[in-house]
């Protein structure tokens, strides 16, 4: 029986042989009275569901924009899950240019969504709700594949062929079988393991550290590289990484756009640049958009560079252009 609210959102319970204590989540709407009965049920439900998600014995209160949103990313999921089958993703790459000969050397593969509707749909946005979705798996899946069946394109026409990064999120890196998958494409692509790099952030790192670790063994034995990605933002060290077989960091975007601009930024970017350096990992900063940023991290001893001072991401023909034309 309900006895009282405690603190933080707490329900005490007192029955004859125990005390309980039950957390409570709230979800309340203001909506139109002439709304129907199974409206206001949904909604209420939706607000419980983020009342939940900010935690226990949270109060939320969903107005109009919160339906709005929730609405819109419930759009986007169900137009994802088709996305694959009617060929409404496609890949772009984006060169990376390594600062001792000012060549670039690889490239990150980012993948493009344009839905039914020709509307261009940016994986800022559609990633994270493919995650939630669970949906990420499959299109971190054809990312991998598409990027395979692209490098053996290559090999017919160029014998320029240069590595290409794919971002894997954390939820596919911990699967199981994610390096059976890499591996079987290899084999079936007859793509050489040295071409293949394996984007993973920080989180992938946190979240299951020993599997991660496994992970990335893996890898390594197989020839295939790994990068840590958008380094800075999440909770990994250099301490953790000096342990694990890691290829290169590639500093976030935030450092290049916001730190460079006050000396204590400058200074944790030199540092963290030398430190890696010194632990023999490759470092790429990303985001380099002016000559005065490029300056900045030549001069701290970044090795390559991604950014669009040298190049957007390009379709797959514009890249090859781009990079014989270093060729001549
Ligand atoms: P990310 O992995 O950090 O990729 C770099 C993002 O920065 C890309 O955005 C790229 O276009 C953008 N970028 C590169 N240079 C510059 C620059 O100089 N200035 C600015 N303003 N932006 C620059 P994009 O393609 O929109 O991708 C956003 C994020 O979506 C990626 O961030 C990654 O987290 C995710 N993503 C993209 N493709 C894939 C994929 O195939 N699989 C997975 N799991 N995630 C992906
Ligand atoms: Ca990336
Ligand atoms: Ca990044």
């Amino acid at each position: 029986m309900f006895r009282r609210f405690g603190k933080n959102g707490h329900i005490e319970l007192q029955t004859s042989e125990n005390n309980l204590v039950v957390s409570v989540s709230i979800g309340a709407i203001i909506d139109d009275i002439h709304s129907d009965l199974l409206t206001l049920q949904h909604n209420a439900e939706l607000a419980l569901i983020e009342a939940k998600q900010h935690g226990h014995g949270s109060v939320y209160l969903l107005d109009n924009s919160d339906k709005n949103r929730i609405r819109e990313t419930a759009d986007i999921a169900s137009q994802l899950i088709h996305a694959i089958d009617h060929n409404e993703l496609y890949l772009v790459f984006q060169p990376k240019v390594d600062l001792s000969t000012m060549q670039p050397v690889s490239a990150e593969c980012l993948v493009r969504w344009q839905n039914a509707s020709g509307q261009l749909i940016s994986p800022g946005q559609f990633i994270p709700i493919a995650e939630d979705a669970n949906l990420i798996g499959k299109i971190d899946e054809w990312v991998l594949n598409e990027a395979y069946k692209t490098i053996q394109s290559w090999k017919q026409t160029t014998n320029q062929i240069m590595p290409v990064a794919i971002n894997v999120s954390a939820q596919q890196f911990h699967e199981p079988y994610f390096i059976d998958s890499v591996k079987k494409a290899l084999d079936l692509y007859q793509i050489e393991p040295e071409l293949i790099e394996i984007e993973i952030t920080e989180y992938s790192l946190i979240e299951d550290n020993t599997l991660a670790e496994n992970q990335i063994q893996s890898l390594y034995e197989m020839g295939v590289s790994v990068s840590v990605d958008d380094f800075g933002t999440g909770q990994s060290n250099l301490a953790t990484l000096l342990e694990l077989p890691i290829n290169h960091i590639k500093i976030d975007q935030s450092f290049i756009k916001y730190g460079l601009k006050s000396t204590k930024g400058m200074k944790i970017l030199e540092s963290i640049v030398q430190l890696g350096a010194s632990l023999g990992i490759k470092m790429t900063a990303e985001g380099v958009e002016t000559q005065e940023q490029l300056n900045c991290v030549m001069k701290f001893g970044c090795h390559q560079v991604q950014g669009y001072f040298f190049s957007k991401p390009l379709n797959s023909d514009d890249y090859l252009t781009y990079i014989n034309s270093f060729s001549k």
